[in-house]
């Protein structure tokens, strides 16, 4: 389903996404102008994607699990022009 907010989403940069088949993650150079914690933000998320690849309660477990501080990160990294996507599903 594509809805209007995911239309806009993919207007924006992409930092990173995340191929779960080939097991394959693609990171925006970009990122390496960025603080260093927005990249792990970014690392970090796209692992999660190889154990679970939509953002439901099982992910956010994870990201809990992982990266405690992630949503402090996300918030940092929002004040950017932001987006991922997943594909090869
Ligand atoms: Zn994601």
């Amino acid at each position: 389903m594509q809805s209007r907010r995911d239309l806009t989403r993919h207007l924006k940069i992409k930092w990173g996404s995340c191929n779960i088949e080939k097991k394959r993650i693609w990171l925006n150079l970009e990122l390496a102008k960025k603080p260093i914690n927005c990249l792990e933000y970014i690392i970090v998320h796209e692992m999660v994607h190889l154990l679970e690849r939509h953002h439901n309660d099982k992910f956010l477990f994870y990201m809990e699990a992982y990266l405690p501080n992630w949503k402090q990160l996300r918030a940092e990294l929002n004040k950017l022009p932001v987006s991922h996507a997943e594909w090869g599903y």
